[in-house]
């Protein structure tokens, strides 16, 4: 962890401190090397919060917004505690998901904050980049958009159906950096129905929206569209069209 409390005022890890966890109270040790940023551990291996977990990705994406943003305890129903990831002046949580994790603990996570977003490394499996972008190039609508899902990717079978925005964020891409000049974040609607909903969105468009407390746009979903087939006839210039329509039109909030 970043903070833990030092005379109660929330502190970054330094040799010689001795800190609090903010979530369970107990004594804390400052890590300081040259390998990894400095931090706190608890004693032993195990984190107190079942939910916490850090790469550095995540502490990058953390290192996005102001420190009195970052690992804030949320207190939910029954005194249940957890440290949000990110939360935003409008107590919206952002919580930046790099490990599996089961429908069970998104759906746990989403009635425990009622307002997030979920940012999700789009790079931890090797395949799943190459199958998003894949299934991108099957899509022709703008807002990118299709029922009956059937798609080969892992990834969008893993995340659809949330009542709550997704985030992929396959960092920079060549993909991207060739059709929209600088790096974006795939949004993926809340859309009941399992319908699958996307649109770019630039990361530093995002990272700017939730300084100013903004909101993501919503799409609107244009029915009907049939699955995606992937196959090697399907032509693939739908893709290439559409983010040239996107330059041309901008996309920008
Ligand atoms: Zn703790």
């Amino acid at each position: 962890m970043r903070l833990a409390l030092v005379n109660d005022i929330r502190c970054e890890a330094a040799p010689g401190l001795a800190g609090i966890c903010q979530q369970c109270r107990s004594p804390l040790i400052p890590k300081c090397g040259n390998i990894r940023a400095n931090h706190w551990a608890h004693r032993g291996q195990r984190h107190c919060d079942p939910w916490w977990e850090e790469t550095e990705w995540h502490i990058a994406w953390k290192n996005r917004f102001p420190i009195e943003w970052q690992e804030n305890v949320h207190v939910g129903q029954n005194d249940e505690k957890h440290i949000a990831d990110v939360k935003l002046p409008n107590d919206c949580v952002l919580e930046f998901q790099h490990s599996p994790i089961s429908d069970i603990e998104r759906a746990s996570r989403e009635a425990f904050y009622k307002s997030m977003i979920w940012i999700v490394d789009g790079l931890r499996r090797k395949r799943d980049q190459q199958s998003f972008a894949k299934t991108l190039r099957m899509i022709s609508q703008k807002p990118l958009g299709f029922t009956g899902f059937e798609s080969e990717c892992a990834l969008l079978r893993d995340w659809i159906g949330r009542p709550v925005d997704v985030l992929f964020d396959f960092g920079t891409t060549d993909a991207d950096q060739s059709a929209f000049g600088k790096p974006v974040l795939w949004q993926l609607h809340p859309e009941p129905k399992r319908r699958v909903l996307l649109t770019p969105v630039y990361t530093e468009a995002f990272i700017n929206l939730m300084h100013k407390g903004g909101a993501l746009q919503r799409a609107f979903f244009n029915p009907p569209q049939q699955a995606p087939r992937l196959s090697p006839a399907q032509p693939s210039q739908s893709f290439q069209q559409y983010s040239r329509r996107l330059q041309r039109n901008r996309f920008r909030f």
